[in-house]
């Protein structure tokens, strides 16, 4: 049996048309990109055409690019930076409760260092950011709210334009982790009011260790870097930059520009073609999260009475993903799914299927089969143990 890939959420294979662009970068690019000898200015034209590129995915000006290792780096600088740039009189910083670990892990040590306070809004039962509860969080002394646009786990798409408005009617920042819906969906962050953006290369089939943050000319002016050193990247990330990176994300953002729409409409229809073979086969398949507003490549689904683990374990070699953490020797629960309201059991019985470019119907139709198969074989050895 073939591999098939289907987590992409996770990380995205590396388009071969980006590699062929990275290679004179590779092979010939060299010089420090802040040179001002010849081999230097070649390496700085090529960022300077990859700045552009990724500032027109996301409608960012090219000055509000900042170059850094990817989405984690990039949020990192986005609350750090923020909060050590802050008016004293803003104290606050509310996230929700779905964000990526590199939302609430910097949030949780600006807490715990004193640094600001973080409040935690919840989601509703369909995984979006509660809007009521955001407005009795919201006042006068919140620096930023960070709401992500599409949840890696769920896919379900957050209301951008309604936290923006909320956000501003305070005078918060409004950062958005927008490192799934990047590349899947559209997203204009002139048009939906979002003063930073955060987004990785590695989840739009680019190379891996490179991402940006994107910001507004006021939002990127009240940063305070992280990384302190040569003054690169206005002065917010220092670091010789990584040059074949930059150029293999300015490429991965070029074709998804092209690409993105018609992509998007091809790989929603084998989702949704896999969620109903893995309803016409099987019982007690629960999909979590809202199925409408939600990314097209994404599912998480709950297999009732078959625990998520081992259904990965016994789909190989079909690679798909529980949204469990592993921490320490203890696997917990997905947060993202208690946050929605389900229990831990439900939770712990949870798959991440996500599909991307280069997912076929054959796959699908073989990752239904497997499925079939891992789950049938769960259920009876849990029936075996009862
Ligand atoms: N935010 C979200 C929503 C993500 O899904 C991920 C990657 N799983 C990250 C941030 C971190 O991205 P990177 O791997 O580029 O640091």
């Amino acid at each position: 049996m073939h591999e098939v890939y289907l987590d992409y959420n996770g990380s995205a294979p590396l388009d071969p048309r980006v590699a062929e662009a990275m290679i004179p970068a590779l092979e010939s690019g060299v010089g420090n990109a802040s040179s001002v000898h010849r081999f230097g200015q070649r390496q700085a034209a090529d960022v300077a055409d990859a700045r552009e590129r990724v500032a027109s995915l996301v409608g960012a000006s090219p000055s509000g690019v900042i170059f850094c290792a990817g989405a984690t780096e990039a949020n990192n600088l986005a609350l750090i930076g923020l909060a050590e740039g802050t008016p004293a009189e803003r104290t606050r910083i509310v996230i929700s409760a779905v964000e990526h670990a590199s939302v609430r892990e910097p949030a949780q040590w600006l807490h715990e260092q004193g640094k600001a306070k973080v409040d935690v809004v919840g989601v509703t039962q369909g995984g979006f950011v509660d809007l009521d509860e955001l407005d009795s969080l919201l006042g006068s002394d919140v620096l930023a709210v960070s709401v992500m646009a599409a949840n890696s786990e769920t896919g379900v798409l957050n209301p951008l334009a309604e936290v923006a408005e909320r956000a501003a009617s305070v005078g918060a920042v409004f950062h958005c982790d927008a490192t799934q819906l990047v590349g899947r969906l559209p997203l204009s962050m002139d048009e939906t009011a979002i003063d930073l953006i955060s987004m990785s290369s590695h989840k739009i089939c680019g190379p891996g260790g490179v991402g940006a943050l994107l910001g507004t000319r006021h939002s990127i002016a009240r940063l305070r870097p992280v990384t302190h050193g040569g003054g690169h990247e206005r002065g917010l990330r220092s670091g010789s930059l990584n040059v074949a990176g930059i150029v293999g994300l300015g490429a991965a953002a070029e074709l998804v520009a092209k690409e993105r729409d018609a992509e998007s409409a091809r790989v929603e229809d084998l989702r949704d073609r896999l969620i109903d073979g893995l309803n016409t086969q099987l019982s007690g398949v629960r999909e979590n999260g809202d199925a409408t507003l939600r990314l097209p490549n994404t599912a998480s689904v709950r297999f009732k009475g078959a625990d998520a683990e081992a259904v990965v374990f016994n789909m190989d070699p079909v690679a798909i993903s529980t949204g469990s953490a592993c921490s320490s020797g203890s696997i917990e629960p997905s947060h993202v799914l208690l946050a929605m309201g389900l229990s831990r059991d439900e939770a712990f019985e949870s798959v991440r299927f996500s599909l991307g470019r280069f997912t076929t119907e054959e796959e699908i139709e073989t990752a239904v089969q497997q499925a079939v198969n891992s789950v049938e074989y769960v259920r009876e050895m849990n029936e075996g143990d009862n």
